[in-house]
């Protein structure tokens, strides 16, 4: 018997809605259900894999291939489940399948209404989910926030679903506290007008999760729980937190796991507190570690301000934090511009102060010449390095020209028909790119790699054969392997059914490791990716 519960955003955005999801996830987990996640996104876009970065954040790659939203990565690393299609909605998706169906003629030749069939495709999507995890509990993440048109529709799929189920559907609202400066006290007004919208769609809230800066008192929570007409037990505090692996601790803390499950008639398969205890002993890792491990990642966007980049590249930073935990450190991530590099190139020796440099995945060409820079810059420095897909097809790129002697190396992606494009297009993207096709047509998601026998990568790893995810449109030119290699490339990784060059690596260096692979998607808090563990632990080796 599943249960489902929704979650629901009030008052504002970016109240951290997709990790409270993914904690509500993760003590369930702790009193031993299977949970599965689902996003809803309201954008109209299909997937995310057009999007900007920059303006929508990271774009996660699941396991199938889907260019999803970054709660998905969120409740993968909290839940250590690897998702997929399914648990990603939006309305694009809704609308497509539910055209293509009646352009079928799968509805009988009647009318095709946006109201009850777009929320009945939710809740078939939503159900088809809930079969193929053979999940305990659903938890359905619905982005947005209550009051808005976009979201509309879903709320109707949800208030539809508890209409069928009353007893396996719950609602939870995520809401915010303010506490404004001139006042010096935390205001519930916003969550009382939070909740009448709700009744307005007609849902009813069971339990409330207060986000505020500080911990609720009690004064608060009977006014919540009288205006909102929730019981004080369900009014669930959640002030601000240094880690947001903190959060199921403090849920945990609220009694959230016991509420949700008493609500459901149901009880504790096992004790919570003892299988939340590594993730406490992490909390206090992320809270005492003192010294710390400096990484520099050098990119574009600089302009946008910090909290956008955190944003962009979330997964390259938790893979860091896990992996520097690990090694009970601080990480210190530092943005470094590589454009600044092509103004100023003795700026590159910043990097030194570093005990390590990534440069992420990226594409086009501004900031190239500058992220080569800083990839020589560690190659004939001895700083150790690890290249995420561009930062691997760039690190060819730079070795190609400054030790194999091919001047004019580069890529297809910003030089295209050159003669020395080390890093070329593959020829299936060659057509979809002429036929503008550009919508989920990477070569996205899993595929094997298989590894060289000593190698750092081997070292890491421990195994040959490894699955990675990939979300890429171009490639190391084979052609251009053997001379690469003869002048001391080493190729650690190749992909066996396509024969494409998946791990480079350097020999007589601390550390020199690219992937044409996304590592930063498969790490875990407990589990750090061994890549991004054994860069730390070169970087940590620096320090010393
Ligand atoms: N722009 C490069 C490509 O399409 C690298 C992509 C990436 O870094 N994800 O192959």
């Amino acid at each position: 018997m599943t249960r489902y519960i929704f979650i629901i955003g009030g008052v504002m955005s970016g109240i951290g809605k997709g990790i409270a999801t993914a904690s509500i996830g993760k003590i369930l987990q702790a009193k031993g259900y299977k949970v599965t996640a689902i996003k809803i996104d309201p954008y109209v876009n299909v997937d995310a894999g057009t999007m900007n970065p920059i303006e929508h954040g990271e774009i996660f790659v699941t396991k199938d291939g889907v260019e999803c939203d970054q709660d998905i990565g969120n409740y993968e690393r909290f839940l250590d489940e690897e998702l997929t299609t399914d648990n990603y909605i939006t309305t694009g998706r809704v609308y497509q399948a539910v055209i293509q169906r009646e352009r079928n003629l799968e509805y009988g030749g009647r009318c095709v209404e946006v109201v009850p069939d777009i929320p009945n495709e939710t809740i078939s999507r939503i159900k088809k989910a809930a079969k193929k995890t053979k999940a305990d509990f659903v938890l359905i993440e619905i982005g947005g926030t209550v009051g808005e048109y976009q979201n509309m529709l879903f709320l109707e799929a949800a208030r539809m679903m508890k209409l069928h189920n009353p007893k396996k559907v719950l609602f939870i609202l995520i809401s915010y506290l303010p506490v404004p400066e001139t006042i010096g006290e935390m205001k519930t007004k916003p969550t009382q007008q939070a909740v009448k919208w709700l009744n307005m769609a007609g849902i009813q809230p069971s339990l409330i999760i207060a986000r505020s800066k500080f911990p609720l008192d009690q004064p608060r929570k009977r006014k919540i729980s009288i205006f909102c007409n929730v019981d004080i037990k369900d009014v669930i505090s959640s002030p601000d937190v240094e880690s947001v692996y903190e959060i199921p601790v403090n849920f945990a803390k609220e009694r959230l796991g016991d509420r949700i499950l008493h609500k459901f008639g149901l009880h504790s398969r096992r004790s919570c507190k003892k299988n939340l205890q590594d993730w406490e002993k992490l909390v206090k890792i992320i809270k005492t570690a003192k010294k710390p491990v400096k990484v520099a990642m050098v990119g574009k966007y600089f302009e946008t301000g910090k909290f956008t980049l955190m944003d962009s590249y979330i997964s390259v930073i938790e893979a860091i934090k896990h992996a520097s935990w690990y090694f009970r450190r601080k990480p210190e991530i530092q943005w470094l511009s590589a454009e600044n590099y092509e103004k100023k190139p003795r700026a590159v020796r910043e990097l030194e102060k570093f005990d390590g440099v990534i440069v992420p995945g990226g594409f086009g060409s501004r900031g190239v010449e500058g992220k080569i820079k800083a990839i020589e810059f560690c190659r004939t420095h001895k700083i150790p390095y690890l290249g995420l897909c561009f930062g691997m097809q760039l690190a060819v790129i730079e070795f190609a020209r400054n030790v194999a002697g091919i001047k004019d190396a580069n890529s297809a992606e910003f030089n295209p028909g050159g003669k020395n494009n080390v890093i070329d297009i593959m020829p299936e993207q060659k057509v979809l790119l002429r036929e503008k096709r550009y919508g989920a047509t990477m070569r996205l998601g899993d595929y094997l790699c298989r590894i060289k026998k000593g190698t750092i990568s081997f070292k890491a790893y421990k195994k040959q054969l490894v699955v990675e995810r990939h979300r890429h449109r171009y490639e190391v030119n084979n052609s251009f392997r053997e001379l690469l290699e003869k002048k001391g490339l080493v190729i650690a990784g190749v992909n066996p059914e396509r024969d494409l060059v998946e791990i480079i690596e350097y020999k007589n260096h601390p550390f020199f490791v690219a992937t044409q692979f996304h590592p930063e998607y498969k790490s875990r808090p407990l589990r750090p990716h061994p890549l991004f563990r054994e860069f730390i632990r070169a970087c940590t080796r620096k320090r010393s």
